[in-house]
């Protein structure tokens, strides 16, 4: 097999799918540990450098006790490279958790054993089902009172209509957990909790008939053990590879992120389990990702946690081929070469001048403007990756300068801020009014507080006539116009120049809707 093959076969790109609270970000810390590395996005010079450049800006993320930016994580573990991409936790950056998710090829849901399956999960679920995205489950504070074990697992086969493949089982829980036991590989992993966070060493014993199991749970435990997995083997599916990839069934592991406990079974079966980078749409065509000549899409912009550099990095998921440090691409949507010579990677420490990357891998390419979500760059081909979404916001409010003089620094901060798609800019037609909308609130202080920081512009957000907008077009052009004027004062071009209409009410869009048959509303605008 080719190199550039046996590198895309090793990619693992993942990320996590939970509610607030359910141990992700713990989680991923013990990932990291497993994978003995870590480095993470937007940090140019390493971790250190990372460290002291934690801007302002990330204080209000700690003021609010949120995490607004996410980051990519690559680390190697066993013969794979992983690749684990972070979505913020709050709902209100809701968009960026979508979007992030069109950009991996499985996904880990953790799950609370005491809650069980709670909404956000729900919703992230049917994002995935639009892809069938493999989903794989841990269900997580086995260190804690929880519920049955067999009841979380109807549970998630009821609400999230998925059906469970358990294969790990707890021991216990709570005081009483005793350890998790393999149900494809016949062992016993004993719960030593780990005070420190260190990689769990509890002892790994024989299986269920085993006399050292016997004689390390004692003979109350070891039998009620037996017959509790006997029910669960006659009562839950088998783990089947097929259906977990189709996305019909979620192999399911117990254990407890804080005391690193029943992490490093999930991992060995993530890795020897989850798809290795699988094939995309594309407009013209799918691109499969062995095809040696380079194509990557753009998933995400986020701001430059350094302040120094006010750039913006765009992260880009390579889709087939390998990207190679100075390379040139096409910029499809703008019809232009580019050189892409500065990209930053994601990998482990000790390879930290890597200057490829391989299908499967993101890289982060710095956005002096040029980038959107959704842009596709190839190398040569002019196709363009679908299925990277904008929602129409649901929340509006104007922007007002306390300086009037700032108009030009405020237009172009919202613009900027716009493309990292967080929030959107509308500018009515009939008006010099700039007008943000977002999917949560907390997306209007987030974009003061950037304003004054990056910007120098003091701005208030106040509210404003607008209460949902959709995206318009018409395949008769002259309707189209005559549309245009009747519905002047409800239209405006969003920040990519496109046209919106911006509806005071929900019954105005409904009689405007009906009105206008001819002429498409559309509640998603797809980049590309
Ligand atoms: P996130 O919001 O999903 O990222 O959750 P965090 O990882 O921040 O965890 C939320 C809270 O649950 C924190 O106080 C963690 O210390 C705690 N937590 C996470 N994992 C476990 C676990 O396995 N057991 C217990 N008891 N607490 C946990």
């Amino acid at each position: 097999m080719s190199e550039f093959l046996q590198e895309m076969n090793r990619r693992r790109t993942f990320a996590i799918i939970s509610h607030p609270d359910a141990g992700k970000t713990t989680l991923t810390e013990k990932l990291l540990l497993f994978g003995g590395a870590i480095q993470l996005a937007g940090t140019v010079k390493g971790r250190k450098a990372a460290r002291h450049a934690t801007s302002d800006w990330m204080e209000l993320e700690k003021q609010r006790g949120i995490s607004v930016t996410s980051s990519v994580m690559q680390f190697p573990y066993g013969n794979r490279i992983v690749n684990l991409l972070d979505t913020p936790g709050h709902e209100d950056f809701s968009e960026d958790t979508y979007r992030t998710l069109t950009a991996v090829d499985s996904a880990l849901m953790v799950i609370d054993c005491a809650k069980g399956v709670e909404e956000r999960t729900i919703k992230l679920m049917d994002v995935c089902r639009l892809r069938d995205t493999p989903i794989m489950t841990f269900i997580n504070k086995l260190d804690r009172e929880g519920r049955e074990p067999l009841e979380l697992l109807d549970e998630v086969e009821k609400v999230l209509r998925i059906r469970c493949a358990p294969v790990t089982w707890p021991i216990g829980m709570g005081r009483e957990l005793k350890g998790v036991y393999h149900l494809l590989e016949d062992f016993i992993h004993l719960y030593a909790p780990s005070k420190d966070g260190r990689i769990n060493e509890g002892a790994i014993i024989a299986g269920l008939g085993s006399d050292e199991a016997a004689a390390a749970l004692g003979p109350d435990v070891i039998d009620a053990l037996r017959e509790e997995i006997e029910l669960v083997q006659g009562a839950a599916d088998p783990f089947d590879h097929a259906d977990y990839l189709a996305g019909r069934q979620t192999p399911v592991y117990f254990g407890s992120a804080i005391s690193n406990f029943g992490v490093q079974e999930m991992l060995d079966g993530f890795c020897r389990y989850a798809p290795p980078p699988r094939p995309r749409a594309a407009d013209a065509r799918a691109v499969a990702p062995h095809e040696e000549a380079f194509s990557g899409f753009v998933f995400k912009i986020q701001a430059n946690m350094d302040p120094q550099h006010r750039d913006r990095i765009a992260f880009l998921r390579v889709c087939s081929g390998v990207w190679r440090a100075g390379m040139k691409a096409r910029h499809v949507r703008l019809g232009r070469e580019v050189k892409i010579s500065d990209a930053l990677t994601f990998m482990a420490a000790e390879r930290e001048h890597v200057a490829e990357a391989y299908p499967g891998d993101i890289i982060g390419l710095h956005n002096h403007g040029t980038i959107r979500i959704g842009d596709t760059f190839t190398e040569g081909e002019a196709l363009a990756f679908t299925g990277v979404p904008d929602f129409a916001p649901e929340l509006f409010r104007r922007a007002r300068l306390r300086d009037p003089l700032k108009t030009k620094a405020l237009v172009k901060g919202l613009e900027q801020l716009c493309e990292e798609g967080a929030t959107q800019l509308f500018k009515p037609l009939n008006s010099n009014d700039l007008i943000l909308g977002a999917v949560g609130v907390l997306q209007f202080d987030v974009a003061a507080y950037r304003l004054k920081s990056e910007y120098n512009t003091d701005c208030l957000f106040e509210n404003v006539n607008v209460t949902t907008a959709r995206w318009v077009s018409c395949a008769d052009a002259k309707r189209f116009e005559e549309f245009r004027n009747k519905c002047f004062d409800n239209l405006a071009l969003d920040h990519h120049g496109e046209l919106v209409y911006i509806a005071p009410t929900r019954v105005n869009l409904q009689l405007t809707q009906e009105r206008w048959p001819e002429v498409r509303f559309s509640a998603t605008r797809e980049h590309g």
